[in-house]
């Protein structure tokens, strides 16, 4: 999903995999080991369909996959990302996200489900949201406001990870990804027609802002 800044909160603790630290580098240190992939754009076919579940962990492919993730987000700017987007067939995703109350949240899932949100906890917010695999246009789209995704980390350990406001819709973004879906299919025909045709203006000057961004990393 694409970055937007949350406002200011009085716990600024970092939260890795769920759990708060006391101290974390700006870069995230899958960052520095990753490659940079290229991100795959709505039409591409991998995009619409569901992924395959993650089956090996703990291997070295895993970690990899993880760091060249991460690596691939922070040159797009990005607050998550879906294996799909660079081009692989597996239900992982990856973010580094600042939530509504200023807290920064890093972290990977494999094989995420979203829990069931009981109709009367059920709070929809519509705010505006983009995607790195449709690389310009924001758009308004309802999203609870509360998100608990269960699944493991890369090491196959069960993961609980909860988010509220624009957390709770990244988890949410991330999740359709691995479903084939796109924030786009929760729009009506019209906007999602006039978000394309935005995009179709703005994308190459959006992997140009990428390149740069890589190159100045050194990736
Ligand atoms: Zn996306």
């Amino acid at each position: 999903m694409a970055v937007r800044n949350g406002d200011i909160s009085q716990d600024r603790r970092v939260r890795v995999q769920g759990e708060p630290v006391d101290s974390y580098p700006q870069l995230a240190p899958e960052v520095e080991r990753g490659a940079v992939h290229r991100i795959t754009v709505v039409g591409e076919e991998i995009l619409n369909r569901r992924c395959r579940e993650v089956t090996e962990f703990g291997t070295p492919e895993l970690s990899q996959l993880i760091d060249d993730m991460f690596a691939t987000n922070q040159v797009a700017n990005g607050a998550g990302l879906a294996a799909n987007q660079i081009d692989v067939d597996l239900q992982l995703f990856v973010w580094d996200i600042v939530d509504d109350w200023g807290v920064r949240h890093v972290g990977h899932i494999a094989n995420p489900v979203l829990d069931e949100i009981a109709t009367e906890d059920r709070v929809l917010v519509e705010e505006s949201e983009g995607c790195l695999s449709v690389p310009g246009p924001y758009r308004m789209v309802p999203r609870l406001d509360r998100a608990v995704v269960r699944g493991r980390d890369k090491d196959g350990n069960p993961l609980v990870i909860e988010g509220r406001g624009y957390f709770a819709r990244c988890l949410q973004h991330e999740t359709d990804h691995l479903h084939g879906h796109l924030y786009l299919d929760r729009l009506s025909k019209r906007e999602r027609k006039s978000a394309l045709r935005e995009m179709e203006g703005s994308k190459e000057e959006t992997f140009a802002r990428r390149a740069a961004a890589a190159k100045k990393l050194g990736k």
